[in-house]
């Protein structure tokens, strides 16, 4: 894809991008497009109604500016009465590529982060029953809180080691990364398959059974071994 040159005028000032800090630094990683895995786990795809065999992976996607960050108070979202947590490993590629082969994908790979990929389940469950788009139940404004990123350079690539998320105090989604039904390499072939990957995609990589309500209040800890903690609230 070609770069924009640097002397454009705009008509109007949208800003910079939407972006995460880098743990431990202080420049930011800048977030392009935020792609997410469906149903890479098997015992939450049991737990959503679907057979865990190693059907294809697939792909839905979130506005890069729905970003939140790390250690703060987040408005309840409006149209939804039953929002979810998902905790999942966030991918951050550095460099883009497409076709690319699973034994060449981590070389893509930037670094990591702890996500949670909040989910308006109301909205995507009548969305699913009337067969249209996911969009409206996962992607609206601060639906992809997400930790500060640390690069893959420090702490190599996470391919087992536990992943949780706790509402008020209290476990809630359980894991380990080895349980991947689509290893973070096999997904980047997979995706790159469909689409050009770019630098500063990011890649949201499933979420473990026991996916469920959160309400106006709770307080959301997230953690993935080797790769960090997510903490959040939300409003009463
Ligand atoms: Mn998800």
């Amino acid at each position: 894809m070609k770069a924009h040159p640097a002397n454009l005028k705009y008509a109007i000032d949208i800003g910079s991008p939407p972006s995460l800090p880098v743990a431990g630094s202080d420049v930011r990683f800048p977030v392009g497009r935020i792609y997410c895995v469906g149903r890479n786990y098997a015992e939450h795809a049991r737990e959503m109604g679907h057979d865990p065999n190693r059907e294809p992976p697939f792909f839905f996607m979130k506005a890069a500016n729905s970003i939140a960050q790390n250690n703060s108070t987040l408005a309840y979202p409006v149209a939804t009465k039953d929002l979810h947590h998902e905790i999942e490993l966030v991918v951050a590629i550095g460099k883009g590529g497409k076709n690319i082969p699973v034994e060449e994908a981590l070389e893509h790979v930037w670094g990591y982060g702890v996500g949670l990929d909040m989910t308006r389940r109301d909205i995507q469950g009548e969305a699913k029953k009337m067969g249209r788009p996911w969009e409206m139940g996962k992607s609206f404004d601060e639906s992809a809180p997400c930790s500060a990123l640390k690069s893959a350079a420090e702490i190599g690539h996470p391919a087992k080691g536990a992943i949780w998320v706790k509402v008020n105090g209290v476990l809630k989604q359980q894991g380990d990364l080895a349980q991947q039904i689509w290893s973070v390499p096999e997904q980047i072939a997979y995706l790159s398959g469909l689409i050009t990957l770019a630098a500063g995609d990011l890649i949201f990589t499933g979420t473990p059974s026991g996916v469920g309500a959160v309400r106006p209040g709770d307080r959301l800890e997230g953690h993935v071994d080797g790769v960090g903690d997510l903490a959040i609230a939300y409003a009463r």
